[in-house]
């Protein structure tokens, strides 16, 4: 038996690198949650989960006043074990947003230390399937951004080898949409893949009447089309649309994309592993989306999910967003438009101890 010896967390406070708008929002800042783990056989392991920008301290103080405790004592080895004695333990506020962000700080630690332990990297450890996949890229296609802004960005993404890239939608009409589409597919010609992202803000109603819109430029996916709880309206709009429907990056359970696949609701699946509570369930809603024949295109943190996505058969895309590369020191860095797993044992980050150091957040100040 190996057993947990110790086990801390705190909170850093990750600037954004670019300003980032869509439909009902802006990307302040990201809240990470860091835990670090050592265990009985001498080594240490680092996870951490995010917010982008509200109750980050609210993910430490469950991770701090629940988790940890119960840590201390574990055999690290047993995952499932560690995951599901944790998850029990919040019964009364699960499942959640909240606790699937604090489980995820605490599961990717695990898997961090497990893969060290075993000399093993995370592509491996979690199915081994390829190490280098397609990515897209999201950071030129901001709802704020002009038209000439858009097309400029999206050009450059397009000459650096990348082979799609993700567009905002959600102008006040069809029109403003389609006006700033046609201009990208007029740039990057037609064997471009231009997704499309609405942050749940359209009716069904109006989805419908837009996703024919889109489906003559030859869009992709339309992401997140309505607010992610009505499970019934993306089956509705999914049987009216022939734009495939991406969902995921709101669900907080296995069972929540299960209830997604069971409705025939989603073409492409989202899931994030931080916001799904970690590695452990998100290879749960990776493997149950293959037995449906749908694809994994995770949301976000590319840093995990470049390997994540690489280890299942189904991964489709990695969304780049470099959003941690001022705290780390092996940027994940596209090649001709594909992403590599890293190499390194458990989860192949490098941390830049002193930047986090620097951003850290002493969260008294925000009682
Ligand atoms: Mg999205």
């Amino acid at each position: 038996m190996t057993v947990i010896t110790s086990a801390s967390a705190h909170l850093v406070d990750i600037p954004v690198e670019t300003v980032r708008t869509d439909a009902i929002q802006s990307f302040q800042s990201q809240e990470t949650v860091f835990v670090d783990i050592a265990t009985s056989d001498g080594h240490a392991g680092r996870g951490y989960s995010y917010t982008i920008g509200t109750g980050g301290s609210a993910v430490l103080a469950l991770v701090r006043d629940v988790f940890l405790p119960q840590l201390v004592g574990m055999d690290v080895r047993r995952t499932e074990h560690i995951w599901n004695t944790l998850f029990a333990s919040t019964r009364a506020t699960a499942p959640g947003a909240i606790t699937s962000l604090a489980l995820a700080a605490v599961d990717t630690a695990v898997w961090d230390v497990n893969g060290r332990r075993e000399d093993t990297p995370l592509w491996v450890a979690a199915g081994g399937y390829r190490n280098e996949l397609d990515c897209y890229d999201t950071e030129n296609g901001w709802l704020h951004l002009s038209i000439d802004e858009l097309v400029e960005g999206v050009s450059a993404v397009e000459a650096s080898g990348m082979r799609a890239a993700k567009v905002k939608v959600g102008k006040p009409t069809v029109h403003g949409d389609v006006e700033r589409l046609r201009a990208v597919r007029a740039a990057v010609g037609d064997d471009f893949e231009i997704f499309v992202d609405a942050i749940q803000s359209f009716t069904v109603a109006e989805a419908i009447r837009r996703a024919a819109a889109y489906a003559d430029l030859g869009i992709g996916w339309l992401e997140e089309p309505l607010p992610a709880d009505n499970v019934a309206g993306h089956a509705q709009l999914a049987r009216h649309s022939a734009v495939p429907i991406a969902v995921g990056e709101t669900l907080y359970s296995v069972g929540q994309f299960q209830t997604y696949v069971d409705a025939e609701a989603a073409s492409i699946i989202q899931v994030d592993v931080a916001r799904v509570g970690g590695i452990t369930p998100w290879l749960k809603v990776a493997h149950l989306s293959e037995a449906a024949n749908i694809p994994v295109a995770p949301h976000f943190l590319m840093e995990l999910h470049v390997s994540l996505a690489c280890a299942v058969p189904n991964g489709m895309w990695v969304e780049h967003i470099p959003q941690l590369r001022g705290v780390m020191h092996n940027e994940i860095a596209p090649h001709a438009g594909m992403v590599t797993a890293p190499d390194s044992a458990g989860l192949g980050i490098v941390w830049n101890d002193a930047q986090l150091a620097a951003w850290s957040v002493d969260t008294a100040d925000r009682i």
